[in-house]
């Protein structure tokens, strides 16, 4: 029983967790809770953190665990039970785990996204959203106006002229993880949600298979308005939605966004880059941790796909403390 408690924390370990569960209730919405100081921050985790902090007598037990990137251990972080997932209330602190060294890119794979228990990466430093983090109920009322405004949009004058309805999003404004798909389809449009077709059942399993309900995270995709034909959004399109889908991850501000295939995550990250080259690797937006996987449309018609996605939720799950 004794060799399942864990070896008590040292002082820099504690600093490093107690700024990143000040970080996370700031990004939940806790107005009382002062915002980290970034440059204190930054100082620690360069210290504790870089490859040269052994050397420069800074080593620790966080440091030598963290020399290895891709193979270090992850930080110490409890599992909650499944009512926290919800972040219903905003006052409960989940498990954030901490921020992580900016290293190169990583080779692009196809494979399990990293070694077994590995922690995974960022490609570079994070760094936080603008302005202050709003209580859940002001990102809710700000989000109903900001769906107001899309509805009345004629920015894309085919999509706005074939749509049905607009298709804005939906989800908890307080979720910890965001799914972040294309455009909406023929089911979508006519019932002015986001993934309610077969491609919507399969990310319904997907997000059970987190242990994640649909009410447990947000759903939104990159454009708003039914491309016709199910043809991929152009570029002009994902500009004019841009405002939309960025405002929308900037008031609910969540730890992780799984980009499903490759527009929302070239939209996300503005990149060129295969979802194939992207996936296996978290990368930064503002504070939140950037997941890119293969779209459930996708999946459904190459099964042999579904464990590489299954890979990338896991990664993020580990990261998380819920794995
Ligand atoms: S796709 Fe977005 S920008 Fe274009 S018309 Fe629809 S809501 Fe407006």
């Amino acid at each position: 029983m004794l060799e399942n408690i864990s070896p008590p924390l040292d002082r820099d370990q504690l600093i490093m967790q107690a700024a990143a569960l000040a970080d996370h209730l700031h990004r939940a919405g806790v107005q009382w809770m002062p915002r980290p100081n970034e440059q204190a921050v930054q100082e620690l985790k360069t210290r504790l953190f870089s490859p040269n902090a052994e050397a420069e007598g800074a080593g620790n037990a966080a440091a030598s665990t963290m020399e290895a990137p891709g193979a270090g251990t992850q930080t110490p972080v409890s599992r909650p039970d499944s009512a926290s997932l919800s972040a219903a209330n905003p006052s409960a602190a989940k498990p954030t785990p901490a921020k992580t060294v900016p290293t190169k890119s990583a080779p692009a794979t196809t494979s399990a996204p990293t070694a077994a228990g590995a922690s995974p990466l960022l490609n570079a430093v994070a760094k936080p959203y603008p302005g202050a983090s709003l209580p859940l109920a002001q990102r809710e009322s700000e989000l109903v106006a900001l769906a107001s405004e899309v509805a009345a949009c004629q920015k894309c004058s085919q999509l706005a002229r074939c749509r049905t309805h607009t298709v804005f999003g939906e989800g908890n404004a307080n979720a910890r993880v965001v799914f972040f798909g294309e455009a909406p389809g023929a089911d979508e449009d006519r019932e002015a949600r986001p993934f309610v077709g077969k491609a919507g059942e399969l990310l319904t399993k997907m997000i059970q298979a987190c242990k994640f309900s649909r009410d447990d995270v947000y759903i939104l995709n990159t454009v708003k308005c039914r491309p016709p034909g199910n043809r991929n959004p152009d570029p002009e399109e994902i500009a004019n939605c841009r405002p939309y889908f960025e405002k929308q991850i900037e008031l609910i501000r969540p730890e992780y966004i799984v980009c499903l295939g490759a527009v929302s995550g070239q939209a996300l990250l503005d990149s060129k880059l295969s979802v194939g080259r992207l996936r296996g690797r978290f990368h930064p937006y503002f504070d939140s941790k950037v997941v890119v996987t293969y779209h459930p449309a996708y999946l459904l018609r190459n099964p042999a796909a579904k464990k590489a996605a299954w890979d990338d939720l896991q990664m993020m799950l580990r990261d998380a403390g819920l794995l």
